[in-house]
């Protein structure tokens, strides 16, 4: 009975360069066990110059979709048959889907740290403070304008990263968005609803770096989320939660993207809860 169960399991997985630690994939694949699904999550390496043969097979062995990271998530584009509404605004897809023969570029980066934020606060008709332009940053920027913030200030360290960010909010969204130099103790403005940090500051090993910021302009009730997912709780979401603000951690983020690539593969929705357990092992 194992034998003809795992012939006929469904697969998505993963294309990545320097694949060998992937969390989601014991993520993923915990989620799948716990549902008795029949279906695998597995990691490939692909060079950049194979990924088109890469999604070809993934078509051919009928695969339900696939996620894929730096520096795969632009250039897989001309591979795809269409894209959602976010990737297509940011020009960078994580995960694709096969519906109805087509596979359609998704990103679920953003999407993930929304529904996060969700479970504390509707961002419609909020102001927010993002530190970082990078990927991360320009996915979560994106969907939080398409769910209705007003104003997004991009607070990054290079001007040249932050202004095609802020020229694309501007451009292709309703939200107002503007830059500011990340000047030293930057302080965050009268009126803040929402802080993100979409830099890789405090990302393990580094779990001491602090962000440049004077933590006194921290107030109770303001939301700040942290993408760093290793360690779960960072600096920045342990002196927030300290000052009475509400901390959203990266935990959330990677966790609620592989519910939603779940749901997009296989239309299921897992238990979050699995998923976060499988991670809290690895992360410690
Ligand atoms: P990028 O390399 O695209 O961007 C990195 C950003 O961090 C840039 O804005 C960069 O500024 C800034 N930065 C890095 N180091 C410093 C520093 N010392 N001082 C000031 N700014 C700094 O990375 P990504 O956007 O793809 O990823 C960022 C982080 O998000 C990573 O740590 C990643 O682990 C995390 N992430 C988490 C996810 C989750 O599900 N929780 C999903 C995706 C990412 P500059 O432009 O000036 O170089």
């Amino acid at each position: 009975m194992a034998r003809a169960k795992s012939f006929l399991s469904r697969i998505t997985g993963s294309f990545s360069t320097g694949a060998a630690d992937n969390p989601t994939v014991d993520m993923v694949e915990a989620a799948f066990r716990h549902h008795g699904m029949d279906v695998r999550y597995v990691n490939c390496e692909v060079p950049p110059a194979l990924l088109g043969d890469a999604v070809r097979g993934a078509r051919a062995m009928g695969w339900l979709g696939f996620n894929c990271s730096l520096p795969h998530k632009v250039t897989v584009i001309e591979h795809l048959d269409g894209l959602g509404e976010s990737a297509a605004i940011m020009g960078a897809v994580n995960c694709a889907v096969m519906r109805d023969g087509k596979l359609i570029g998704e990103n679920t980066d953003g999407k993930g740290f929304l529904t996060s934020l969700m479970e504390v606060t509707d961002p419609k008709g909020k102001k927010v403070v993002m530190f970082g332009a990078g990927g991360a940053a320009r996915a979560i920027a994106v969907e939080l304008a398409l769910a209705g913030a007003t104003a997004i200030t991009i607070v990054n360290r290079s001007r040249e990263r932050a202004e095609p960010l802020v020229a694309l909010l501007n451009g292709k969204t309703e939200a107002k968005a503007t830059y500011a130099p990340w000047t030293p103790e930057y302080r965050m403005a009268e009126g803040t609803d929402i802080v993100v940090n979409a830099t890789s500051i405090g990302l393990f090993p580094d779990v001491d770096a602090k962000l440049d910021i004077d933590l006194d302009t921290l107030k109770p009730g303001m939301v700040v989320a942290d993408v760093i997912a290793n360690p779960p709780v960072t600096n920045l979401i342990r002196e927030a939660r300290a000052r009475g603000c509400k901390g959203i951690d990266g935990l959330g983020m990677l966790i609620n993207q592989g519910v939603i690539g779940i749901r997009y593969w296989t239309g299921v929705d897992v238990d979050p809860a699995v998923m976060r357990a499988k991670l809290v092992e690895i992360f410690g």
